[in-house]
């Protein structure tokens, strides 16, 4: 396994396009499990090709262990890489699928008969795959197949990093929760790098240690599900992560107070005077249903029973506000609502404004 260095990575399609990537430096530690999350089109798979040399980026350099590998092709990366659809040879059977990445090993890491076997007999426990170990994949069900996918790149412990590219995308809803949580206790048991390109925030923050947030070409955020959680760095992250995600409210900040609209809300610390767009971000968790002196009051627009709790939607002033309410509390006719100011994050352009929560 390696650990992965982007140094100032950025690729460009074609000279008369903007950047599908923007310059951007990180190092993902050996052995770590990354998502890389982010809406359609905002280069996760770019950034993805790069890293299994698929694609040459048009500036900066990929390490491996330090190892320049920029110019190296796919097959001199020693990846292994899982894709969309399952991408199998269908005349072989089960076993015969995932040992075949091992019988291509050449040269001194070539494997005896008895090593191909104990690992493929491994992979087929890891996911469950005793029953149909020998029959042709011809036969089987996409999920199945995809399973098998899945397998041939876990079979290897040789590689740098695992690849995955939206690799649940055909299999079935139900199957899919099983399937990650075992992804997550073989990342556990091995220790593999593994990289998972997502669109689907659950996918990302139930598999992976540290979530890469991406839009429009550059890495927003790179934290784990709390920290994404409790402090999104940028106000797309926020919102992007959770369910619903945050309360974002343009807002205007006098010392410890912010006015939203002619509404006062106290914070938990004094602020300086700040120019730019100033919003204040709080999660709806955090917001509770409340008929003290300091409420606000707030109009309901909808209600969304989601079985554990309900979704309130309602309007503070001019400004959409999300409220999660437990499922035994009564929603009052004149609702009022009050911020845990211990949640409350403030931005000024986007960007969160850096403090410790108190806890
Ligand atoms: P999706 O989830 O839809 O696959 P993504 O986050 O993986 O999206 P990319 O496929 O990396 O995003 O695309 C990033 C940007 O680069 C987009 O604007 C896309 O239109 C553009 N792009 C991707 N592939 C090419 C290509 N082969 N030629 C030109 N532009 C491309």
């Amino acid at each position: 396994m390696a650990k992965i260095t982007l140094n100032n990575i950025a690729h460009s399609y074609d000279s008369n396009s903007g950047h599908a990537l923007k310059p951007m430096s990180h190092e993902w530690h050996d052995g770590g499990a990354y998502a890389l999350l982010g809406p359609s089109g905002c280069g996760k798979t770019t950034l993805l090709n790069i890293i299994s040399g698929l694609l040459q980026p048009s500036e900066g350099q990929l390490l491996f262990d330090d190892v320049d590998v920029s110019t190296l092709p796919t097959e001199q990366r020693n990846i292994a890489q899982v894709f969309q659809f399952p991408v199998l040879y269908d005349t072989m059977t089960v076993a015969e699928n995932l040992a075949f990445p091992l019988r291509n090993r050449r040269g001194p890491d070539k494997l005896s008969n008895t090593e191909i076997q104990q690992r493929v007999q491994q992979a087929i426990t890891m996911l469950g795959l005793e029953a149909m170990a020998n029959r042709k994949a011809r036969g089987l069900s996409a999920d199945d197949k995809q399973k098998i996918s899945l397998g041939r790149g876990l079979v290897r412990t040789d590689v740098n990093a695992i690849l995955f590219d939206e690799p649940l995308t055909v299999i079935d809803p139900h199957l899919k929760w099983q399937l990650r949580t075992q992804l997550k206790q073989i990342h556990r048991q091995f220790g593999h790098t593994m990289i998972y390109v997502t669109h689907d925030q659950t996918e990302a923050l139930t598999f992976a240690d540290k979530v890469v947030v991406m839009l429009a070409g550059e890495v927003l955020q790179t934290g784990t599900p709390q920290e994404l959680f409790d402090s999104p760095q940028h106000t797309f992250v926020g919102k992007f992560i959770g369910s619903p995600g945050m309360n974002i409210l343009p807002c205007e900040l006098q010392g410890t107070q912010a006015l939203i609209d002619a509404h006062r809300v106290t914070l938990a610390r004094e602020y300086p005077s700040l120019t730019g767009v100033i919003e204040l971000g709080i999660r709806p968790e955090f917001v509770y249903l409340d008929d003290s002196e300091q409420s606000l009051p707030v109009q309901i627009t909808g209600v969304e029973d989601v079985g554990r709790h309900r979704i309130v939607r309602a309007m503070l002033g001019s400004h959409p506000l999300d409220i999660v309410v437990p499922e035994h509390q009564t929603i009052p006719t004149a609702p009022r609502v009050l911020f845990d100011n211990k949640r409350i994050n403030i931005y000024q352009n986007s960007q969160l404004l850096g403090w410790e929560h108190p806890s």
